[in-house]
């Protein structure tokens, strides 16, 4: 016997759609949210770190290869490195 999955519907008033994601609304709905959540000051600000983030990421992995400067590599041997970075320190 297989279990009943139960289709949950979005929790927004008057909307009927069924959810999509993590969050209790529709696509619709959700697609709203995480435009006003990107307006928001802290939106900006988690947008702003990730940016930063992969920013600090990517020179960090040149610094990494910038040791090896005539080096060639194979794609295994980029995959382990790039793998076994253990990432930027925070300033
Ligand atoms: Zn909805």
């Amino acid at each position: 016997m297989s279990p009943t999955t139960e289709i949950k519907t979005c929790t927004k008033k008057d909307c009927k759609e069924p959810r999509s994601g993590e969050k209790p609304w529709c696509k619709k709905h959700l697609a709203e949210y995480q435009k006003e959540y990107m307006q928001s000051k802290e939106g900006r600000l988690e947008a702003q770190g990730f940016v930063a983030g992969v920013s600090a990421m990517r020179e960090y992995l040149i610094s990494q290869f910038s040791r090896f400067p005539t080096g060639s590599f194979l794609g295994v041997d980029v995959m382990k490195l790039i793998r076994g970075a253990k990432g930027p320190a925070p300033d």
